[in-house]
């Protein structure tokens, strides 16, 4: 099927590794100008360099931290004058830390609600007025299982990513006459790098195995197996696409079968 969306320009965050590469990754391939952005040089470049090789479409990375406002201001720039004006907006970033309520101070909360709610309500700021003036554009964020599923020590990023995800879907309402689409991914379980290392945290913690806790996760998802990131890229690009264009203020899980609720 042919997307449509061959050279438009979309912004990726948190996107040198798992989830935010794998979407990146998705879109070049559809022809799509992708800039990427992540803190770390390194990873950044070296993330940029295999995008390169997948089409003819633009690739640029941008060193940003997502919960440096000036960081975003200066990101959404550079993707103006080297890119274009973004079309399609993929939120993400890192996780919050784990822990119980009785744990959490009033600056984890504050630096939770930044990372994973502020990060996405900025970006989306500065992109919108362009989107409307277009009268195209597509916001995609990456959330979380936990939106429908709330996990059992992961206060912060549960409450905080619901937020997002009702901020998404009153926007929704409000920007669909200019035909830009905002809506929701929720990975469950999806082998990436932050999962590797859970695995091997909880191993320590446990004196298990990581493949014994990869194997745990494995048991409690339907299909048996954890996510290829590439399957959630799949589900984003199909949702920046022409045909999506009448799909907005939804929540979809990419899960494996994980979410055990009815919608
Ligand atoms: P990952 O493999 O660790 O990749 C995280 C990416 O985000 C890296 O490129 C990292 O690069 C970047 N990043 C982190 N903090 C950032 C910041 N402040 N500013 C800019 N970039 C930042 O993680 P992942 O598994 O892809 O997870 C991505 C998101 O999905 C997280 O919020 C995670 O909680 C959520 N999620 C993941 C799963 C899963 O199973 N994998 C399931 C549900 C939800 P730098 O460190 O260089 O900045």
């Amino acid at each position: 099927m042919d997307l449509n969306i061959q050279g438009k320009v979309a912004l990726v965050v948190a996107a040198s590794k798992g989830l935010g590469k794998a979407a990146a990754l998705a879109l070049v391939k559809e022809g799509v100008n992708v800039c990427i952005a992540a803190r770390e040089l390194a990873t950044l470049n070296q993330a940029a360099d295999e995008l390169k090789g997948l089409s003819p479409a633009k690739v640029l990375a941008v060193p940003a931290d997502v919960t440096v406002q000036h960081d975003l201001e200066r990101l959404a720039s550079t993707v103006r004058q080297e890119l274009g004006p973004v079309d399609i907006l993929v939120n993400n970033a890192g996780g919050p830390r784990p822990g119980l309520f009785a744990e959490m101070s009033d600056d984890d909360w504050q630096r939770a609600f930044n990372l994973n709610f502020m990060s996405a309500a900025r970006l989306t700021r500065m992109v919108l007025p362009g989107m409307r003036e277009r009268r195209w554009g597509r916001i995609i964020n990456i959330t979380s299982i936990s939106v429908k599923q709330p996990l059992p020590n992961l206060i912060l990023s549960n409450a905080v990513r619901t937020a997002l995800v009702s901020m998404a879907k009153t926007l929704a309402g409000q920007v669909a006459e200019f035909g830009i689409t905002v809506n929701n991914v929720c990975p469950g379980y999806t082998l990436t790098d932050r999962v590797r290392a859970i695995a091997v945290n909880t191993a320590t913690q446990n004196g298990t195995t990581s493949d014994q806790v990869i194997a745990e996760m494995e048991a409690s998802i339907p299909m048996r197996r954890l996510g290829k990131p590439e399957e959630l890229g799949a589900l984003i690009t199909f949702l920046a696409s022409e045909q999506a264009a009448y799909i907005t203020g939804t929540t979809i899980q990419c899960d494996g079968g994980y979410y055990a609720g009815l919608m």
